[in-house]
């Protein structure tokens, strides 16, 4: 792993916020978990008030869920706001769980500072399994209506999109929600403005329950090459998405697990039982 880069290492030494701010604002998020390990807690700290809101948003998504109970008690009240803005939803409702577990009024506190639309958002989704796809998922996706046409469509997604966790794929839903079909972006993009939803929807949708498990979930995915999949309650109705960026994520710890569990074998064992 690389080291930190000298001119970042040495604002953070030197706690030059000016110079700091501006490498910040073009650091990817990525490049500063790479080395995140390797800092220590004063800078991560310093890294996680500074960073433009965003960029904090998707650092703290990625850290572990003590830590980031931890920053949420701790960093400055104005950052903890920003950081619940702008984390998806998904991400926001496991970062309260996490608090939850350490620190139960501080997590209804952070709660109730939440927009009531947000806050029962946030309920609906921390009541399935981590484990599972319910757990996973996010109901930030754009659903339209058979009947709507290609260019009321493209309409809607204007003022839909900043919001939508992608709108590569859009859900087709009836008026119970059900998940009726799907279409991606280029679908829309190429058809006729006057065509029809329905005309151009694929009405066999992969997709998932929220019991789900999550290598259930894994496995769809890389079967299919979907990087996105619409998850559906017990009635068929459109509760959420599963996008690869939380699946790999899922890979990646059931992979560790596995290496922890090889390494712990027994070697002589192994080899005396034959
Ligand atoms: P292509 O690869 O053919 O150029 P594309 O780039 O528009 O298509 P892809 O992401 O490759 O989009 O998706 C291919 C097709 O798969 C799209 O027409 C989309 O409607 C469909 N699709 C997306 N998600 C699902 C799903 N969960 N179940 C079934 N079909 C899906
Ligand atoms: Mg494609």
């Amino acid at each position: 792993m690389e080291r930190t880069p000298a001119p970042l290492r040495q604002a953070l030494e030197e706690g030059d916020t000016l110079t700091l701010r501006q490498l910040l604002e073009e650091v990817h998020p990525q490049d500063l978990l790479a080395l995140w390990d390797e800092l220590g807690g004063e800078h991560r700290y310093i890294l996680l008030t500074l960073l433009p809101k965003g960029k904090a948003a998707e650092v703290f998504a990625n850290l572990p869920s003590e830590a980031q109970a931890e920053y949420l008690k701790t960093l400055p009240p104005w950052r903890v706001r920003e950081l619940l803005e702008e984390l998806s939803l998904d991400d926001l409702a496991d970062a309260l769980q996490a608090v939850e577990a350490e620190d139960a009024a501080l997590a209804r506190r952070l709660k109730e500072a939440l927009d009531p639309e947000t806050r029962a958002e946030v309920e609906e989704l921390t009541r399935y399994e981590e484990d599972e796809a319910g757990g996973l998922m996010t109901p930030e996706y754009v659903a339209v209506r058979e009947g709507m046409t290609v260019e009321e469509v493209i309409r809607f997604l204007r003022r839909a999109a900043p919001d939508a966790e992608t709108i590569y794929y859009l859900y087709v839903v009836d008026e119970e929600g059900r998940l009726k079909g799907v279409l991606s972006l280029r679908d829309l993009i190429v058809a006729d403005p006057r065509t029809r939803v329905a005309e151009i929807q694929n009405p066999k949708v992969v997709h998932v329950r929220t019991d789900t498990d999550q290598e259930e979930v894994a496995r769809l995915m890389a079967d299919y090459d979907f990087t996105v999949l619409p998850v559906v309650d017990g009635e068929g109705r459109l509760v959420g998405i599963v996008t690869v960026d939380d699946v790999l994520d899922v890979l990646e710890e059931e992979a560790t697990e596995d290496i922890h569990r090889l390494a712990a074998v027994d070697v002589p064992d192994l080899v005396y039982s034959q």
